[in-house]
């Protein structure tokens, strides 16, 4: 049985549809992160699963136990938001503290557990201390310590990181990372940052107005995503536009309009004469003034149109076809040399056709 089930659930705020028939679950131990741009319903949904909104439809059961009339304190889930909600005036043991003296608890089963959470998020030295006398991740740390202190079952994250600069940010996405593999608590995280979503998690629901749009690891999304929306949304990727001439088991030839044909692997369930785009990772192109027309790979001649050098990489804009332009994305990986081709350089550009996804929708 899955720790967290979400059936068919719906939310309206008057005639917007918020959240629109969202069914998904979620293993014990998972990180699991809700990602999509701003307004797609990931905090919607994450605020019925901590009881903050009721859902119009459809059910929410944790452990197995339906949670529409349980009321968000007497849910086995806690939420860190962005703006870490600390107490100012308690010192961060006090703040910890806080839930378990709410609780009952004894003062040296407090103490115990308060000095265990505090090693977890590596804030020891700092328990006398009060909140504006430590930086944003500190007290992003001393959020989730108190948030996990009574050990829910689930802990939800609503965008944690997103006050603080990105230095910063990926050292705590370490430590959130460890902090959860050492605890072993469920974590539902939301973000709008698709880099901290493919870094942080186990599995990523890709939302958009409402919906999932693909659920899955974050390798898979990123190599193949399901349609153009995930595509575009994950990283950059190339999205040509094409029509199947042939399918041959496992491979189909796509002709690229305004360019040629290629092969790519086959998609279930489409056939000849299917209309779509063929979406490919910049990084996954090779470019070079010549390349050998191997029998895996997909190839097209070009002209470079734009260079643009990023320091670890440069991206080359190759016109292919008419107007058609394509991204290739080049490590910079001889030293003193920043740019191998210039604007207007005939280059040909090929990549392995396993590694672009032909899409439908
Ligand atoms: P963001 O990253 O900007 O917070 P989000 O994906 O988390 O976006 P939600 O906060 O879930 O989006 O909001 C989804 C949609 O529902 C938005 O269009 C928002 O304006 C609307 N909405 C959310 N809460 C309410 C409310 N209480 N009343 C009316 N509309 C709401």
């Amino acid at each position: 049985m899955a720790l967290l089930e979400i059936r068919n659930v719906v939310k309206r705020f008057g005639d917007f549809t918020a959240v629109n028939d969202v069914s998904l679950s979620v293993e014990a131990g998972e990180f699991f992160t809700l990602l999509g741009p701003s307004g797609c319903g990931k905090t919607t949904l994450l605020r019925m699963l901590a009881g903050f909104e009721q859902p119009d439809s459809g059910a929410i059961l944790l452990d197995g136990l339906d949670m529409s009339r349980v009321p968000p304190e007497k849910r086995p889930v806690h939420t860190v938001f962005q703006s870490y909600a600390l107490f100012p005036h308690m010192t961060v043991r006090e703040n910890i503290a806080f839930p378990l003296k709410m609780a009952g608890w004894d003062r040296k089963k407090i103490d115990s557990q308060v000095d265990e959470l505090l090693e977890d998020v590596r804030l020891t030295q700092f328990g006398q201390r009060y909140p504006h006398e430590m930086s944003g991740g500190q007290r992003q740390r001393v959020a989730i310590a108190r948030a996990l202190v009574d050990r829910p079952r689930l802990l939800l994250l609503d965008e944690p990181l997103s006050a603080l600069d990105a230095k910063l940010r990926e050292q705590m996405q370490i430590e959130l990372i460890n902090l959860q593999k050492e605890v072993g608590i469920t974590f539902v995280y939301v973000t709008h940052d698709q880099g901290e979503a493919l870094a942080l998690s186990h599995r990523i629901a890709v939302m958009s107005h409402g919906q999932v749009e693909q659920l899955d690891i974050p390798e898979r999304i990123y190599s193949h995503p399901k349609n153009r929306f995930v595509a575009d949304f994950i990283g950059q990727c190339n999205v040509l536009e094409g029509t199947v001439k042939a399918v041959e088991g496992a491979t189909m030839v796509v002709s690229i309009k305004g360019c040629g044909d290629v092969k790519c692997s086959t998609v279930p369930g489409v056939v000849s004469g299917q209309a779509g785009w063929l979406a490919l990772r910049p990084e996954k192109i090779k470019l070079d003034k010549e390349l050998p027309d191997l029998p895996d790979e997909a190839y097209f001649k070009g002209r470079v149109h734009d260079c643009l050098y990023m320091g670890d990489v440069t991206i080359y804009i190759v016109e292919v076809g008419e107007g058609v332009l394509v991204e290739a994305m080049l490590p910079n990986n001889i030293p003193g040399v920043a740019k191998f081709f210039d604007d207007h350089d005939l280059v040909e550009i090929a990549w392995r056709f396993d590694a672009g996804s032909f899409l439908t929708e």
